[in-house]
């Protein structure tokens, strides 16, 4: 099957001297289209640092990257994040304070061009209904209105109502707590069932990257030390690394 996405040798070195870091180490993956991959590694392995390559919120120090086989660099960024978006750990800090929840969907849905205002509503209400908000109750609201459950379904219609051929998720979950950490794995295997939506999944927990995903990716240091089917890699771990994160399932 053709690829959604093809990641090449990607790295990204920070600061310079003795000072060096290298937070991604030549990663090299693909994704398939409607494919839901996770990537695991504890705190510090390179995970958010790889994400923010993806999304171009960060330049790469080295490597390529193609979606649908272009060079995702030749690509404009918005016609970009039409087709690539994200949902990140800490909703609070993706959020413009002074914006209204309906004004910030708008906001986004700016990257789509001129739509006329009975398209923008319903693709706002759809989306804040596929992901349990009353849109009646929420639109008016402002972030420090909001749950942390609330906030985080927020950003994730935001992303959906883009419909995006990507999704990329780091740390989804984190600040959820366990039934609505429920609610949002079943949002992002019904997203990628309803619209075929490819997923990255980031995760420090292996349990939801085995719930959820197709393939796992192991980050260590930067590095992917292995990769291969979710049964694979959970019941047949080849890294001593991967073996260690397993051990850590309660
Ligand atoms: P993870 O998401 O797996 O916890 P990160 O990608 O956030 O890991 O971080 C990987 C490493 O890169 C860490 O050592 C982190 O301190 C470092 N790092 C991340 N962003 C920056 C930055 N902007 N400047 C310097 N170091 C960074
Ligand atoms: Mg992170």
């Amino acid at each position: 099957m053709k690829s959604l996405l093809e990641v090449e040798a990607l790295g990204r070195t920070f600061g310079s001297g003795k000072r060096t870091l290298q937070a991604v180490k030549g990663v090299t993956f693909s994704l398939a289209p409607g494919e839901i991959v996770a990537v695991v590694g504890e705190s510090g392995s390179g995970k958010s640092t790889l994400a923010r390559l993806i999304l171009r919120l960060l330049s790469p120090t080295q490597g390529q990257m193609r979606l649908e086989g272009r060079d995702v660099f030749r690509i404009p960024l918005r016609a970009y994040w039409r087709m690539v978006q994200a949902v990140f750990q800490d909703p609070y800090s993706s959020f413009n304070q002074f914006y209204s929840v309906r004004r910030l969907l708008q906001k986004s849905l700016g990257l789509l061009g001129p739509l006329s205002s009975q398209e923008r509503e319903a693709r706002i209400r759809t989306a804040l209904q596929s992901v349990g908000l009353e849109p009646e109750g929420i639109l008016g609201k402002y972030p420090h209105q909001l749950s942390g459950g609330q906030r985080q379904r927020v950003m994730i219609a935001r992303a959906i109502m883009l419909r995006p051929r990507l999704l990329i998720t780091d740390e989804p979950t984190s600040a959820l707590d366990a039934s609505l950490r429920a609610t949002v794995l079943n949002l992002l295997k019904d997203l990628r069932q309803e619209q075929g939506t490819s997923i990255i999944f980031i995760t420090h927990d292996i349990g939801q990257a085995y719930y959820l995903s197709d393939r796992i990716l192991v980050m260590h240091q930067g590095e992917v030390v292995e990769e291969g089917p979710v049964e694979r890699v959970v019941e047949q771990s080849q890294h001593p690394y991967t073996k260690r994160l397993l051990s850590d399932v309660p």
